[in-house]
């Protein structure tokens, strides 16, 4: 069977085209989203709707993101290949598995063991060996191994993240969902190389929210 007859492949083509019309055009990124088997990442009960660009249900209430907002924040970011990059909110490990392609190393802190535990065999799986997996409260960020090149975080932050500006390289990147309600601004913070930040408001986002200190339950 012909490489583009395979449904998987269709379906993961026809995603691509649908990020690519919404305006994730970065080349480095859309390669990235093709090369990780999303499926992978979703609970078994939604591996046919691996290929939708929709947020789906993940273990201990939270969501693996979608797809666009998936490229569109690692989009955001302008990785480069030398870059260390946090990320906060590992979830399924789906967007830390995404920056680990693009990225040298991904620094990823989870406030629920199980989803670590879980992420962190997907990655062995998939052989991805420049991933560093934290269980902790991810809004302290990693002070050992700061400061970032770029930190992404993937859970609504109320106010500035403070915490994790102070983590970030003078000339860095942070992207984040900043708001308290239901829906967030998606948020881009870029050093000025003396301390400042230019802060752009790139979109309206839906994220489950940045809690404080580890979850007691699994
Ligand atoms: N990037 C994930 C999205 C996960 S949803 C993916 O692609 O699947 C957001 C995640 O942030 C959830 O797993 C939630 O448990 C986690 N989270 C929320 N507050 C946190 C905190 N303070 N520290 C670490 N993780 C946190």
């Amino acid at each position: 069977m012909a490489k583009s007859e395979n449904p998987a492949d269709v379906r993961m083509a026809t995603l691509i085209l649908a990020l690519k019309q919404q305006g994730v055009n970065d080349a480095k990124v859309l390669n990235a989203i093709e090369k990780t088997p999303r499926e992978l990442f979703t609970p078994e009960l939604f591996k046919e709707r691996a290929f939708e660009d929709s947020a789906l249900p993940i273990a201990c209430g939270q969501t693996i993101s979608q797809p666009f907002i998936v490229g569109l924040m690692t989009q955001a970011l302008q990785i480069e290949k030398r870059d260390r990059v946090l990320e906060i909110g590992t979830g399924s490990g789906y967007q830390t598995a995404i920056l680990s392609k693009m990225a040298r190393l991904v620094y990823t802190v989870e406030r629920y063991r199980t989803l670590m535990k879980e992420a962190e065999g997907r990655f062995k799986q998939l052989g991805l060996t420049n991933i560093i997996t934290k269980f902790g409260d991810g809004g302290e960020g990693w002070p050992e191994q700061a400061p970032f090149d770029r930190i992404m975080v993937t859970a609504a932050a109320p106010g500035e993240p403070k915490a994790l500006l102070a983590q970030l390289k003078p000339t860095g990147i942070l992207v984040a969902p900043i708001g308290r309600g239901p829906v967030q601004t998606l948020r881009r913070y870029t050093g000025d190389g003396e301390g400042g930040f230019t802060v752009e408001d790139l979109l309206d986002v839906r994220f489950v929210p940045l809690l404080e200190g580890v979850a007691k339950e699994l």
